[in-house]
């Protein structure tokens, strides 16, 4: 039987993480941040829970290694976020353990962990092979949850760590008010649109199909057309909607690794030799322009809207 200690800031990531090493053997949960207050809820899959009413990473950071010592697992697990990433790859580098990150379809050995995770912008899947002990950072929404039987129990633990960062004060990030890791449909927008105003023709088609706005890089990133968290793709949101309607867009590998986890694939695009096209499930050629106004329409007809 091998231990596995989960490090998680939200309940749902804890409920993945648990799910993915549901046949390893025993878990604590090292519960951190917004997952603090989730310590009881969490405790329900039937683990010992440590509370650690803190999100400065330091101090989680100290309460990890503390959880390291005492519980000596062989596997450290969360879900791949940037503060699970932060902590990890200092225990990493302390205890020198392999780690890995957007791990899938965990396999779990006596004295080994193998894993598959894309390759090449996701383009290709790579399996890999680790000793134990490892650290294992999951691709999120990619393994289901554990089941809930009840049992755990919950301990506060108290850290105290010298700050590496002194915080000097925190303000809000620009948010456009999306959540596209939960969308289920996404209308994308990328350089194809010669000026902001003709966005709207993109608002008007995801309000129609109750859609969420994500991007290209250059929209958010260069033109600031958008705010960040619309950005799709690589050093974007990798997201897994139902339906994905990429409108003059490339299909630029950093753009397409983030989007390999979508069900359904429409591309827009007047240029027939478009990479997005070899992603796609369904394509249109044409000039969004001339395209997208005729759809609006058509579909405001269906839906007896015009
Ligand atoms: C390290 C690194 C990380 C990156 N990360 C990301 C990332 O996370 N996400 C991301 O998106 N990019 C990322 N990029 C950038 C990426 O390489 C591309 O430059 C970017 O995706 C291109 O955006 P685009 O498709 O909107 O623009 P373009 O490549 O300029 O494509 C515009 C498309 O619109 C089409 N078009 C033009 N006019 C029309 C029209 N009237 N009607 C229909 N179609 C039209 C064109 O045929 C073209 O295919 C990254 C790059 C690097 C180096």
């Amino acid at each position: 039987m091998v231990k596995v200690l989960v490090v998680a800031s939200s309940e749902r990531d804890a409920g993945e993480a648990l799910g993915a090493f549901s046949s390893a053997g025993d878990a604590v949960v090292l519960a951190y941040g917004k997952a603090a207050a989730q310590a009881d809820a969490i405790a329900e899959y039937g683990v010992k829970v440590y509370k650690l009413d803190s999100d400065v990473m330091d101090v989680v950071f100290a309460a990890l290694k503390k959880l390291y010592d005492d519980e000596k697992p062989s596997i450290v697990a969360g879900v791949s976020t940037k503060n699970n990433r932060d902590i990890m790859s200092r225990l990493a580098g302390l205890y020198d353990l392999p780690m890995t990150t957007e791990a899938y379809d965990v396999e779990v050995g006596e004295d080994y962990v193998r894993y598959k995770r894309g390759a090449l912008s996701a383009r290709a899947i790579a399996t890999e092979k680790a000793p134990l002990p490892a650290i294992v950072l999951l691709a999120p929404r990619k393994t289901k949850p554990a089941e809930k039987k009840g049992g755990g129990s919950v301990e506060e633990l108290k850290v105290e760590a010298e700050p590496t960062v002194k915080v000097v004060g925190r303000q809000e990030k620009v948010k456009g008010g999306v959540n596209l890791e939960e969308a289920e449909i996404i209308v994308s927008v990328g350089r194809g649109f010669k000026k902001k105003e003709d966005l709207k023709l993109a608002f008007e088609l995801a309000e129609l199909l109750g859609a969420q706005i994500g991007c290209s890089r250059p929209i958010a990133a260069d033109l600031k057309w958008l705010s960040e968290d619309h950005w799709v793709g690589l050093s974007g949101k990798k997201v897994a909607p139902k339906l994905y309607i990429a409108i003059g867009i490339s299909g630029a590998p950093q753009h397409i690794a983030g989007i390999t986890d979508s069900k359904i694939i429409v591309a827009i695009n007047k240029d027939k030799s478009a990479q997005i096209f070899k992603h796609a499930d369904y394509g249109v050629v044409a000039d969004l322009y001339q395209f997208l106004p005729v759809l609006i329409k058509k579909l405001k007809e269906r839906m007896g809207k015009a």
